[in-house]
């Protein structure tokens, strides 16, 4: 039943120190407990795949570094009984940040990304604390702090309609992300009142900056910004390639010669298992 099982993703928690305006998450205090967690992990461990992940998002999941500490350790070990390589990935808002922390993460060579919103002046708009005051200032010291110690984190980008999309993106190309992916749908998936407010024409226009940014990076720098579009059928099908395409092998072609406006990394669907934290314990 589970030999095709590739990814185990753990919602560690539900509790998180911001309050970000567009947040789908419930909060509480729920927290996974290692026990289950376990479960999870010799489930995996059925799996035939010899190479297989696991990714801890939340809530906030470093408000529970403790315990994906555990979950990495006890996997590690069956692991290496079964011959299994894991590959671990923490989504965090970055605002949580200690020794202990850097060094999970080295140890384990973990994947992180970090969402950042742009600009300082896009992300402290939506991503705050309780107090109403922006986190961009932490997450930048942050992210430089990881660079320090040699850990480059990848950035997810909500982006919003209201903002400047080419000052967005030349401000994340600044924190030197490993990585970075646009999220262009949340405002219009979850939001039906922008929908209607920003419109085709709107969402035409926006699409055509992105464009228009992505040649304007590769004449500068002959090389594609480490930015992939996440809604790449989207984005395309608003975009004009009888002038200008971006191939999905990382080289720019004059007119489009290919397909897809830009590469995917790792967007592809595969059999994953997800938990939801249990109730106060
Ligand atoms: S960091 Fe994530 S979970 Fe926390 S408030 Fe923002 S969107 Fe919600």
């Amino acid at each position: 039943m589970f030999d095709a099982l590739q990814r185990i993703i753990f919602c560690i928690t539900d509790k998180c120190d911001l309050r970000c305006k567009y947040c789908l998450n419930e909060k509480s205090n729920r927290t996974i407990s290692f026990n289950s967690a376990k479960q999870m992990i010799d489930v995996l461990m059925k799996s035939k795949k010899r190479i297989v992940e696991v990714n801890f998002s939340g809530g906030e999941p470093l408000m529970g570094h403790r315990i994906i500490k555990k979950i990495i350790e006890y996997a590690n070990r069956e692991a290496f009984k079964k011959k299994k390589i894991i590959k671990y990935l923490i989504i965090s808002n970055g605002t949580i940040l200690n020794e202990e922390i850097i060094s999970m993460i080295k140890k384990n060579n973990i994947d992180f990304i970090i969402s950042v919103d742009g600009s300082k002046e896009s992300h402290d708009k939506n991503r705050i604390f309780r107090n109403g005051r922006g986190s961009y200032d932490l997450i930048k010291k942050n992210i430089e702090k990881m660079q320090d110690k040699g850990i480059k984190a990848s950035i997810s980008f909500v982006f919003n309609y209201n903002n400047d999309i080419t000052r967005d993106l030349d401000a994340l190309l600044t924190l030197r992300p490993k990585n970075a992916y646009i999220n262009l749908e949340i405002h219009s998936k979850h939001d039906s009142c922008e929908k209607k407010a920003y419109g085709r024409s709107k969402r035409d226009d926006i699409s055509r900056k992105i464009a228009r940014w992505y040649v304007n990076f590769f004449e500068k720098n002959q090389e594609l910004p480490p930015i992939p579009v996440l809604n790449h059928k989207w984005l395309k099908a608003q975009y004009d390639y009888e002038k200008y395409g971006i191939s999905t092998k990382k080289k720019f072609v004059y007119p489009a010669q290919e397909d897809l406006f830009a590469w995917m990394r790792s967007h592809e669907f595969i059999p994953a298992l997800c938990t939801r934290p249990e109730m106060n314990y």
